[in-house]
């Protein structure tokens, strides 16, 4: 276990490339981490790998470093469901596996000062010593987030999907009133005229 964990990226390199620690991160990490060894496979070096994400949180910088799934190479797909839910599948096989957090898991049960801190935070009313406080608090929820069975964290199970298409290349056209250059297919007609999706919601 602990020889085949190297191969894959660590919390570290997740908080490295996220710029903080928080439990969002770390929820990320253990669900790409273990649909990496699901997978048997290591970061995707072009496209192998397809991950899903439902939501547009701090797990998603996780997901792209300990995946190598990115939003550039196409292969991170972005549904704006805002659940906690990671679906990874291997290209060449379609085997897959998906991760949604249970809803048995409660940070404020893994610290009980985390919501009323967070209160007081949003309220405006917190001194600066609380503030340092929620910061400890929320590192020491991640480091527990990162060492807790998966089971107790997420509902796993495997996947078999239909494959989404390659990262395409598209044609650009340019836009009849901004004169800019835009993907083919994001560009909308506006009486009868080709423009870019700014261009076409402006007056
Ligand atoms: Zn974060
Ligand atoms: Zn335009």
């Amino acid at each position: 276990m602990q020889n085949n964990l190297r191969k894959y990226k660590s919390f570290k390199d997740v908080t490295n490339f996220h710029g903080h620690v928080c439990p969002g991160s770390a929820l990320g990490y253990r669900a790409a981490q273990a649909a990496m060894e699901e997978l048997s496979h290591q970061r995707a070096p072009d496209e192998e790998i397809v991950a899903i994400v439902e939501n547009d949180t701090c797990a998603v910088d996780a997901v792209q470093v300990v995946s190598g799934c990115t939003m550039g190479k196409g292969n991170l797909i972005f549904q704006d469901y805002g659940k906690q839910v990671y679906t990874f599948f291997n290209r060449e096989n379609s085997r897959g596996v998906r991760f949604s957090l249970k809803s048995s898991f409660d940070m404020n049960e893994l610290e009980p000062k985390l919501g009323p801190l967070r209160d007081k935070i949003s309220h405006g009313t917190a001194s600066t010593q609380e503030k340092e406080q929620l910061k400890t608090i929320t590192g020491g929820i991640s480091q527990k987030i990162v060492e807790m069975p998966l089971e107790e964290l997420f509902q796993i199970e495997k996947v078999e999907l239909k494959l989404p298409p390659k990262a395409r290349i598209f044609k650009s056209q340019k836009c009849s009133i901004c004169g800019e250059m835009v993907s083919e297919h994001r560009s909308r007609i506006k009486s009868g005229k080709i423009v870019c999706i700014p261009c076409f919601e402006g007056d």
